[in-house]
């Protein structure tokens, strides 16, 4: 900008002799041969001031071009620029791509202004670390790039990888905030591949940094030929699951959670079953990972809760459990879609219980807190799945306040073999009751271990011991059978 002070004053000072020129109406104030020589110094300077902003202001364009305007770091053009130059030398190249984890939440529930101050920073720790070795590029989003050459890049690239995830392992300072940041990273490498272009070498990357985010985020991978074979499994079985859900092939079961003393159903859990039309047998443990890898467990999971909720909505005052996936409760909009569900069907809310696992919270603290939040509004109850696979539950039950705690059945197993696991399931429990929590024993299959943990203090038992998932109209005909048996019995009383 500095070019267009001297500009303006060229302008207005050759404009202002030939006003003057104009208004005296004589040429003799000033000398033809006298203007016209002005006139051609004022024309040559303002050339040679444009000439010079010119080549200047093409320069900047081709920087800006090139830079990110938020982070100030070079952009995705210079990153396939970089690595083109780079290719022409035989060196070892080796490409990294970041990816926050969750960072649309922090934009969701925090607003842009601190996203983009979480893009500035992350950017400077990059940058930091990259000092002069490598070069870090913002490719747009929450999108990073490091490129780095020589004879060992791979090595010192992951290196410095591992510590950037270090360094987000302490919360991010962002104004008065301390935020939690993750991110999950992919790794190419050019070695052993000849001729591999930037897009390849990005794309490379960018599919180990989906397994990253797949395996657990907050890690880095190095991207495998495996890895293409994956992903077209994956993208085979999602449109799979696609038509399955266009064309009705899901059921829902229901396993039935049985009082602890008195063994009568208190409650059911609803578990997906794909019928598929070819007859394959695809378990829920291999279909929900590819649908919550997809977003498809987005409308999978409000089939499965509308589903639920109509089936069990004459099933007297049981409880109706739904799982919710991680990537469901750190859907903005999943609690308002939760809201019309229970609307549409008239289901009403304190007989439906949400259970999450710790997953959930660990990927997404804030996010799953605002979430429950706004659930526990409607009267819907929470409980905590799996517990005791994990690794931070505790910390957890202190900070959500579950109205359950479910007791994940390795635990159960584990507590019949050893005095340690008997221990840690005894305080699990006893802290839950503190915390005036339920607590209900998953996978119990003998009587050993129902009484074990009826003593422990469990309130439910769930598990094949009672009963197998089955389909809604026999948990129909086993109320009714129950309700049948109460009846008698409370004729029994009156008699006696
Ligand atoms: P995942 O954990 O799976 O990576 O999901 P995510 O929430 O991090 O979201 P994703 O990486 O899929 O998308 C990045 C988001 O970044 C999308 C967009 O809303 C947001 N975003 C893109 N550009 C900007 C920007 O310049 N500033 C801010 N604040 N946000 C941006
Ligand atoms: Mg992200």
């Amino acid at each position: 900008m500095l070019f267009v002070a001297p500009l303006l004053l060229l302008t207005i000072l050759f404009g202002l002799l030939v006003t003057a020129i104009l208004v005296s109406g004589k040429t003799s104030f000033i000398s033809a041969p006298g203007v016209l020589v002005a006139g051609i110094l004022i024309y040559g300077a303002t050339l040679f001031v444009l000439s010079l902003t010119g080549v200047s202001s093409i320069r900047e364009l081709e920087d800006l071009g090139r830079r990110d305007g938020l982070s100030g770091l070079p952009n995705r053009n210079a990153l396939h620029q970089d690595f083109k130059r780079y290719a022409q030398s035989d060196e070892e190249a080796a490409m990294a791509l970041i990816d926050l984890d969750g960072f649309k939440q922090v934009n969701d529930h925090l607003g842009h202004f601190v996203g983009d101050q979480v893009i500035r920073y992350c950017g400077d720790v990059l940058e930091e670390i990259c000092g002069k070795e490598a070069r870090c590029y913002r490719l747009g989003g929450d999108e990073f790039a490091i490129l780095m050459l020589g004879p060992v890049a791979g090595t010192i690239l992951e290196g410095m990888c591992r510590n950037f995830l270090d360094r987000l392992e302490a919360p991010v300072p962002i104004g008065e905030r301390r935020l939690a940041i993750g991110a999950s990273i992919g790794l190419a490498n050019s070695k052993g591949s000849d001729d591999l272009s930037s897009s390849e070498m990005l794309r490379r990357a960018d599919v180990a940094m989906y397994a990253s985010k797949r395996s657990g985020r907050m890690r880095c991978t190095w991207y495998t030929t495996d890895f293409d074979r994956d992903r077209e499994a994956v993208q085979e079985l999602d449109d799979d699951l696609r038509k399955a859900l266009a064309d009705e092939e899901f059921a829902l079961h229901y396993q039935p959670l049985v009082d602890a003393s008195t063994k009568k159903i208190v409650a059911v859990e609803a578990l997906i079953r794909w019928n598929r039309a070819d007859g394959k047998p695809v378990g829920p443990h291999l279909f929900i990972p590819v649908a919550e890898e997809t977003g498809l467990i987005n409308p999978i999971g409000l089939w499965v809760l509308r589903q639920a909720c109509t089936d069990a909505l004459g099933w007297g005052e049981i409880k109706l459990s739904v799982n919710i996936s991680a990537a469901q409760l750190r859907n903005a909009e999943f609690p308002i879609k939760l809201g019309q569900i229970l609307e549409e069907t008239g289901f009403p809310a304190e007989r439906l219980e949400l259970e999450i696992t710790e997953t959930c919270l660990v990927m997404d603290p804030i996010i799953a807190e605002r979430s429950l939040e706004m659930i526990r509004g409607f009267g819907v109850n929470v409980s905590l799945d799996d517990f005791g696979t994990g690794y931070a539950s505790i910390g957890f039950l202190r900070q959500f306040r579950f109205e359950k705690l479910k007791l994940d059945r390795s635990l159960v197993v584990q507590a019949g073999d050893d005095d340690g696991s008997r221990a840690m399931m005894l305080s699990s429990i006893t802290l839950a009751r503190a915390l005036k929590m339920g607590v209900t024993a998953e996978g119990v299959e003998t009587e050993a271990q129902a009484e074990l943990v009826r003593t422990a203090g469990c309130d439910q038992i769930q598990g094949w011991l009672y009963y197998k998932a089955m389909p809604a109209d026999q948990i129909y005909g086993l109320l009714e059978e129950q309700s049948a048996e109460d009846a008698g019995a409370a004729h029994l009383r009156i008699i006696n």
